[in-house]
């Protein structure tokens, strides 16, 4: 399996220069997209997700300036190649200040177009490399490790948006916090590869339990949050409720045969109205979850707080 070919978006009034840049560009192995405007160009820039674009800078309408200017306005990178077809330098100041990444005077010179190309796409490649790298780490970041659910880090940031939003509007928000029962005994008991297995299989309980539209994260050693945007007092108790009973069911299978757990669980209920703030909200669920545990476990504690 080869490498994928790379597409070139060529840009230029002059129809004579697209078909000979294209020419150049085909020789070299690569797909071309032509555009005869800097308004086509822009549009085939989106819908065409070109490597690389080799762009006129005089056009008549926008000329080249303008459109490398939207160009680089999009998300990805994608490199942009000024043809100045003059040889002053302060076009290719001006096509610098545009956000374009290297130049070239008309008449081009086939060898070197395609030598330039080249360089460019090395770039493009390492960029795009580098990108998805960032975005695998921001998600490791987000993660926990051994349940692949959100962590405490993410819960905090999902928790402060969703707490500022039910605030701001006067939406209704609810938190669950739930707690394994008696875990220490677990891992004491089969020890802490079976410990494992059971935060794992109640995590996946879990997160089949919830509304698509709510989150789930491993908060703590067997704590377990859950934010509920537009819950109420009403859904609240039904959501512990669910979650409850869902683990409640659970059999773990493992090597020390099966395994059932049960969790606790403190929710509270936000009409969003009355004032109150994120720490003293999660609070609330805390002592709810400890309620639940000194009426005997398995079982939940709810507040509400409304205006
Ligand atoms: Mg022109």
């Amino acid at each position: 399996m080869g490498a994928p070919v790379s597409t070139i978006l060529i840009i230029d009034d002059t129809r004579g220069t697209r078909e000979e840049l294209a020419r150049i560009c085909e020789e070299a192995g690569y797909k071309t997209v032509l555009a005869d405007s800097g308004l086509e160009g822009i549009r085939l820039s989106r819908e065409s997700s070109p490597s690389l674009v080799l762009l006129d800078v005089e056009m008549p309408g926008l000329d080249g300036y303008k459109v490398a200017a939207a160009i680089k306005q999009q998300p990805v990178f994608v490199p942009v190649m000024l043809l100045t077809g003059r040889t002053d330098l302060d076009a290719k100041r001006r096509g610098q200040a545009a956000g374009a990444d290297d130049f070239l005077s008309k008449p081009v010179q086939p060898l070197e177009l395609q030598i330039r190309i080249a360089a460019m796409l090395r770039i493009k490649t390492l960029t795009d490399q580098l990108d998805a790298a960032n975005r695998r780490l921001a998600e490791i970041a987000d993660t926990d490790g051994l349940t692949q659910i959100a962590n405490r880090r993410r819960f905090d940031q999902l928790y402060a948006i969703e707490h500022e939003r039910a605030d701001r509007y006067h939406r209704p928000l609810s938190i669950a916090i739930a707690d394994i029962d008696l875990f220490k005994k677990i891992n004491d008991t089969h020890g802490h590869a079976i410990g494992d297995l059971a935060l794992k299989a109640v995590s996946a309980a879990l997160a089949e339990t919830i509304r698509r539209s709510d989150y789930l994260a491993r908060i703590g050693g067997e704590e377990f949050g859950v934010i509920a945007p537009e819950v109420g007092p009403a859904g609240a108790l039904t959501l512990g409720e669910r979650l409850r009973k869902r683990v409640e069911g659970l059999v773990v299978p493992t090597d020390a045969g099966e395994l059932q757990v049960t969790i606790s669980v403190g929710v509270v209920a936000w009409d969003g109205s009355a004032k109150i703030d994120a720490p003293a909200l999660l609070k609330l669920a805390d002592d709810g979850l400890y309620q639940a545990k000194q009426n005997g476990r398995n079982r939940v504690m709810l507040s509400a707080v409304r205006a």
